[in-house]
C-alpha cells in the first residue's frame, strides 16, 4: 500500500474512534517519508538557516512552544503536560486561539502512572497512551509530556502518584505500551524524568550517587525500553543532578548513555528551567532548553554571543537543530495526512473506566465482605473527607481538566439508586479541625448502619510535586476515625483514594476489607462503586511495596534520605523496594505484586524450556471460583550465587490473564538472555554468569505458588 493512502486508512480509523481502528494505527504514524528524504530534507535547511535562527530552535519561545521558522516553512513544535491527560492551556496566545476557536481544552481524565501501573495490563497501557495521543493531536500537540517513569525509592516522594511503581521491568513494560500508544497519533511521547529524580525535596539541587551496577539494573532499564522498544521520539532530563552534574545538561547521560550506547534519534529536553549554564547546556546531549525565563535562556542570547566568538562548537548546535528539525519531519507537522486526533469520544472514556477498574487494588477481604450486596442493604454509610473530593485537581504540572470527575460518594449514591439511599457523614478533615466532633459523630452514625464504606487516604495537595510528605501516617486522625468505626460496626469497608503507600500499621490487622484506589481519574466513583458491590471483579495488584512503616524502606532504613550536603547516597544498591524487603526479610503490610480478587486462581507446575536464546515457563492457570476474573501471573529470577548485594528474587516476566469461571489455560512466559544479566564492574558491562538460577512464578512477590530452575550454560 502506498504511504498516503495508508495514513488515509489511518485518519479514518482514528476518526471512526473505533477501537478496532485504534488497533491499526499501533506504532505507524511515526514512520512516513524515508529517512534519506527526511535527511535531505534537514541538511537543505540547516545550510539555509542563519545561526540566530538555529539559536531559536533550541530553546523555548513560550512555555510550551519552541518557535518555528515561518520563511523557511519550518514549523514551531508545540508540547504539553502531561502524563494522565492533556493539560489545559497555559499560554495566553494558546488560551486566546481556543476560545476564539470556541473550542474546549478539557480532556479526558485519565487514572494516573501509579494506578495505570497498578492494572499490570500490558495490552491497556497501549490503549491508554493511544488515548493520550489522540486527545492531545486534537488539541493540536506534537509533543507529549509523559510518561514519567522515575521509579518509587521512598513513599515520601511528592510525585510517586505520577510514576508506575518501584520495578523497573513493571515500569519499562508499561512505559514500552504507553509510548508505543502516544506515538501512534502522531505525537510524540517524552519519556521523563531522566534520571533518579526519585524525590521532589530539593529537586533542582541534590545530587544523586550510585554505583554503576545500581545504574544499570534499577534506574535506567524503563528509560532504556522506552527508548530502545518504544521508539519515544523525546526524552526530558531531569531538575536533580547525576553524580555532581545536573542532568539536563548531562553529557554523560545524554549523550553517551542515550544517543551513543541506545541509539536514542528523538530530541533531548531539558525538564522546564533545569538548565543552569551556556557552556555545559552547549555540549552535545541536551538538544532544547525548555521553562527558562524569557530573555534569559541559556541557549538563548549569551549562546548566541558564545558561538559567534567562537567559543561554542557550531556543530554540536547544529546537531541540536538537526534532531529538532527532524522530530517536525517524523511527526508530520503540517501535513495533511497526519492524524487529526480525537476529543472526548465515548472509546476515550471506556479506556479511562477500565483503567480506573483494572487499577483498584482489594487488598484484604477477610470473611469475603466484599462485595456488598446492594440487595440487602437498607442503610449504607459512607464516611471520609475523599468520599468527595475530586482528585483531578492539583499535584503539579500534571493536573488535568477532565469535564467532570465522579466522586466515590456519587459512584456509590447512582449504583444504589433508586432502592437505598446511603448516608454520608465526614468523620474527618485533612486539616484536623473539628477531630473529636467528627469522630463522634461518625461512630454513632455507623453503629446504626448495616454497613460502612470508610474513604479516606491523601490527596492532591499531600501527592504533589515540588515537594515530599514529611512521613507516611494518614493526615486528620483518620487513624482514630478508622480504628472507632472497625469497633462500631463489623462491616466496615476501608478505601485508601492515594497515590503513595501510608502507614495503615494502626488497623490493617483489625480491618476486613480494605481496597486501594488511586486517583482513578475522571470516571473514579463509578470504578470504585463497581468494585464494591461486584459488578466489577477486581484484579489490580500493588506496584510497589506497601510497608507497615516507613522504616521499613531502605533510603530510611540506612538514613540516606535526605542526604548530606546535597548528596544523596543510594547506599542500598540494588537492593530497592521489594528487593530490599526480600533480602532484610521484612514482612511488608502487603507486598510488592499483591492483590486479591472475587474468584480463585489455581497454578499448575511450571516446566521450563531453553532454546539457546530464550527459557519459556510455562504454566497452566485455572480460575477455580466462581466469577470470571484476572489474575497476573508473575515471574520472579533468582541468581545463582546470592550474596547479600545481590536482590534475592527480581521480577522479570508477567501476564495478566483473563479466565471465565471454571476455565484454565497455559500460560507461556519468555524470558529473554538478559533478564539473567547482571552488571560485571570489572568487564563493565551486563553479562550473564553461567549457574543456575531458580524460577518463581506466583500472584505476588510473597505469593509463590510454582518454583523451577533453570541451568545456564
Ligand atoms: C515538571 C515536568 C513538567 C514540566 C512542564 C516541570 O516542573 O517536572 O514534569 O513536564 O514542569 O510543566
Amino acid at each position: 500500500m502506498n504511504n498516503r493512502r495508508f495514513t488515509r486508512r489511518i485518519s479514518r480509523a482514528v476518526s471512526a474512534g473505533t477501537l478496532a481502528g485504534l488497533a491499526f494505527v499501533a506504532v505507524s504514524c511515526v514512520s512516513h517519508h524515508g529517512p534519506e528524504e527526511d535527511d535531505a530534507r534537514v541538511a537543505a535547511w540547516l545550510k539555509k538557516l542563519s545561526l540566530a535562527e538555529k539559536v531559536s530552535l533550541v530553546h523555548g519561545s513560550a512555555i510550551f512552544t519552541t518557535p518555528g521558522v515561518p520563511r523557511l516553512g519550518i514549523p514551531e513544535l508545540t508540547m504539553s503536560d502531561g502524563p494522565h491527560g492533556v493539560r489545559e492551556e497555559q499560554e495566553p496566545a494558546r488560551i486566546a486561539r481556543v476560545r476564539a476557536e470556541r473550542k474546549d481544552d478539557k480532556s479526558t481524565g485519565m487514572p494516573v502512572g501509579s494506578t495505570l501501573a497498578a492494572t499490570w495490563n500490558k495490552d491497556l497501557a497501549l490503549e491508554y497512551g493511544r488515548t493520550l495521543g489522540a486527545e492531545a493531536r486534537w488539541r493540536g500537540k506534537d509533543i507529549l509530556l509523559g510518561p514519567a517513569i522515575n521509579l518509587m525509592r521512598t513513599p515520601l516522594n511528592g510525585r510517586t502518584f505520577e510514576y508506575m511503581g518501584e520495578d523497573p521491568w513493571l515500569t519499562s513494560r508499561m512505559a514500552t505500551g504507553y509510548v508505543r500508544g502516544v506515538q501512534s497519533q502522531g505525537v510524540a511521547a517524552c519519556v521523563k524524568h531522566f534520571v533518579a529524580n526519585n524525590r521532589e525535596l530539593d529537586r533542582m539541587s541534590v545530587d544523586v550517587r550510585m554505583d554503576d551496577a545500581t545504574l544499570r539494573e534499577i534506574y535506567l532499564p524503563a528509560f532504556e525500553a522506552a527508548v530502545k522498544e518504544g521508539g519515544a521520539l523525546a526524552v526530558m532530563g531531569a531538575y536533580n543532578r547525576f553524580r555532581g552534574e545536573f542532568c539536563s545538561q548531562n553529557p554523560y547521560l545524554l549523550q553517551y548513555l542515550l544517543k551513543r550506547e541506545w541509539g536514542f534519534t528523538g530530541v533531548a529536553i531539558s525538564d522546564w528551567g533545569a538548565v543552569h549554564d551556556t557552556a555545559a547546556a552547549s555540549r552535545p546531549g541536551l538538544d532544547i532548553e525548555m521553562g527558562t525565563a524569557a530573555g534569559s535562556e541559556f541557549l538563548g542570547e549569551p549562546y548566541l554571543r558564545g558561538l559567534r566568538d567562537g567559543v561554542y562548537s557550531r556543530e554540536a548546535l547544529d546537531e541540536k537543530v538537526r534532531r529538532s528539525l527532524l522530530l517536525r519531519l517524523k511527526l508530520r507537522i503540517g501535513e495533511p495526512d497526519r492524524p487529526e486526533g480525537a476529543h472526548k469520544t465515548p472509546e476515550h472514556k471506556a479506556i479511562a473506566r477500565r483503567t480506573a477498574d483494572e487499577g483498584i487494588i482489594l487488598l484484604k477481604n477477610e470473611g469475603s465482605i466484599l462485595p456488598l450486596d446492594a440487595t440487602k442493604i437498607r442503610h449504607l454509610l459512607v464516611v471520609g473527607e475523599n468520599a468527595v473530593r475530586r482528585q483531578s485537581v492539583g499535584g503539579g504540572s500534571s493536573e488535568t481538566t477532565p469535564p467532570y470527575e465522579i466522586t466515590p460518594w456519587e459512584g456509590i449514591v447512582c449504583r444504589l439508586a433508586p432502592d437505598g439511599s446511603p448516608s454520608r457523614v465526614t468523620g474527618y478533615e485533612s486539616d484536623a479541625k473539628h477531630a473529636e466532633a467528627l469522630l463522634a459523630e461518625a461512630t454513632a452514625a455507623a453503629r446504626k448502619a448495616d454497613a460502612v464504606v470508610f474513604v479516606g487516604g491523601l490527596n492532591k495537595a499531600l501527592d504533589t510535586e515540588g515537594g515530599d510528605r514529611t512521613d507516611m501516617r494518614l493526615p486528620g486522625g483518620q487513624d482514630a476515625v478508622i480504628e472507632a468505626l472497625l469497633a462500631a460496626n463489623t462491616n466496615t469497608v476501608i478505601v485508601m483514594v492515594s497515590g503513595s503507600p501510608v502507614d495503615m500499621s494502626r488497623w490493617a490487622g483489625k480491618a476486613r476489607a480494605i481496597v486501594w484506589q488511586g486517583y482513578a481519574g475522571q470516571e473514579a466513583g463509578d470504578a470504585l462503586a463497581g468494585v464494591l458491590f461486584g459488578d466489577t471483579n477486581p484484579s489490580g495488584h500493588t506496584p510497589c511495596t506497601f510497608a507497615k512503616r516507613l522504616a521499613d524502606y531502605a533510603p530510611h532504613a540506612l538514613g540516606t534520605y535526605p542526604g548530606n550536603n546535597g548528596i544523596e547516597a543510594y547506599s542500598e544498591g540494588r537492593l530497592s523496594g521489594y528487593r530490599w524487603f526480600d533480602a532484610k526479610r521484612i514482612e511488608p503490610e502487603f507486598p510488592f505484586g499483591h492483590g486479591l480478587s472475587y474468584t480463585t486462581f489455581d497454578f499448575g507446575d511450571a516446566t521450563v524450556s531453553h532454546d539457546g536464546q530464550s527459557v519459556r515457563v510455562s504454566l497452566e492457570i485455572a480460575n477455580t471460583g466462581p466469577r470470571d476474573g484476572a489474575e497476573v501471573v508473575q515471574l520472579y529470577v533468582s541468581p545463582p550465587d546470592i550474596t547479600e548485594k545481590t536482590p534475592p528474587q527480581e521480577l522479570k516476566a508477567f501476564e495478566k490473564v483473563f479466565l471465565k469461571s471454571g476455565e484454565r489455560r497455559v500460560v507461556t512466559l519468555t524470558l529473554e538472555r538478559r533478564a539473567f544479566a547482571h552488571f560485571d564492574p570489572v568487564l563493565s558491562a551486563l553479562t550473564v554468569k553461567p549457574g543456575r538460577y531458580g524460577i518463581a512464578v506466583g500472584a505476588s512477590s510473597r505469593d509463590i505458588r510454582t518454583r523451577t530452575a533453570v541451568t545456564l550454560p
